[in-house]
């Protein structure tokens, strides 16, 4: 089955006893034994709920995964694969890693005796000086937040493979949309369901795919021990965002593509970042491993002041200034002030996020309306305040 087509069937049969095409919100949290003992597949809802089945079969088969596991949130998911490894193992993962993930890595793992090392991933030779014997995951995100950085997930398989180590890919900012991680090698695969699955801004959710009968084993009994676990009105929800996937992310891409190339040629924009753009570092990876290039684009201003960034990012119309991504509609947001506030400025500028720099999770409105906005953003606010 292709892509849109699983999207819509995939894990969803018709509830048995009504006939009702969509998945019931099985709102319990038990289930009725018969004698104690026999019963219909499912005892208690922590463990399994037929909304949350559905759900998680149909995440799996998009990612062309055997086993999928849906979490209460992105990081519950993260929680429960870092919960594998044992004190004295090692992680190499980005130095550009989402904030959640790097926090819960060093304030919470660190402290169990778990080490994590961060280098650039995009030089694949930066990750094969860092392994060691001890090395037992390499934890990769791409595109990352904000400046989209292209991690090449096969070159990272063959190097975890060498390695013995396992593959985890961050696959949130692409969807299973864009990028499949376990067709290229990966070993696990993690969504923050959250973004563009869910789609609809609504929603806290993780998931987890694989296709390792003992990880998925193994996860599975850390979700049910753990209780990480979503509830089914959440599930609902997330199998009815799903739905359009495919049609949202079309849009995403093809909005994204119209908006990089406008802030690429606009005189008061300096540096746009966005994989399609072939001076892109590694765009001829993200052109191999992904179908197309995405909705998230950040850029920088002429005029680096804050003060600037502040003003344009105050006078937008139909972007909305807020954290997240991967919404029907369009946000605009700060990393140097919003996601990336707690890190260091001397070390945010080594890493390109300069005081302007603006991220743009661009939705599936109408693109002349969105240049219409970026334009008199830019424009009314840089104008003003140049002298
Ligand atoms: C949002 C996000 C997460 C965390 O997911 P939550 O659902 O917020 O817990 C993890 N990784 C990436 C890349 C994200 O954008």
């Amino acid at each position: 089955m292709k892509f849109g087509t699983k999207a819509i069937h995939a894990g969803v049969h018709p509830d048995p006893t009504t006939g009702a095409i969509m998945t019931p919100i099985y709102q319990t949290s038990t289930y009725v034994q018969t004698r104690p003992g026999e019963h219909q597949g499912y005892e208690y809802a922590r463990t399994q709920n037929p909304t949350r089945d559905a759900l998680q079969n149909n995440i799996a088969s998009l990612e062309n995964g055997k086993h999928g596991l849906c979490f209460s949130s992105g990081l519950g998911a993260t929680d429960a694969i870092l919960k594998t490894l044992r004190p004295g193992d090692e992680v190499i993962s980005t130095h550009d890693l989402y904030g959640g993930s790097y926090r819960i890595f060093t304030k919470v793992f660190e402290p169990y005796g778990i080490k994590f090392k961060f280098v650039d991933m995009q030089r694949v030779r930066e990750v094969e000086k860092a392994i060691t014997p001890n090395t037992k995951m390499i934890w990769v995100e791409t595109p990352t937040n904000p400046t989209m950085s292209i991690v090449d997930i096969s070159a990272m398989a063959r190097v975890a493979k060498t390695a013995g180590a396992t593959l985890v890919v961050d696959n949130t900012f692409s969807s299973p949309y864009l990028q499949n991680p376990l067709d290229l090698g990966a070993d696990i695969v993690v969504h923050s369901v959250t973004k563009y699955l869910a789609g609809h801004s609504d929603v806290v959710m993780g998931a987890i795919i694989t296709n390792d009968d003992e990880y998925a084993e193994q996860l599975a009994f850390i979700q049910n021990s753990c209780g990480a676990v979503p509830g089914p009105q959440d599930c609902f929800l997330v199998l009815r965002g799903i739905k359009t996937l495919h049609l949202r992310m079309q849009r995403h891409c093809e909005n994204g593509k119209r908006i990089a190339h406008f802030l690429k040629s606009h005189p008061k924009v300096h540096k746009v970042y966005w994989p399609g753009f072939d001076d892109h570092l590694n765009h001829d990876v993200a052109a191999r491993q992904m179908r197309d290039y995405g909705g998230m684009i950040s850029f920088t201003l002429l005029d680096d002041r804050l003060e600037v960034a502040m003003d344009v990012l105050s006078s937008f119309k139909i972007f909305s200034l807020a954290e997240s991504l991967g919404g029907v509609e369009s946000l605009v947001g700060h990393p140097a002030s919003m996601t990336h506030a707690s890190i260091p400025r001397e070390q945010r500028l080594e890493s390109g996020l300069t005081d302007s720099l603006i991220r743009l999770s661009v939705g599936i409105e109408d693109a002349e309306d969105l240049i219409s906005d970026l334009e008199q953003a830019i424009n009314q606010k840089v104008e003003e305040l140049s002298y």
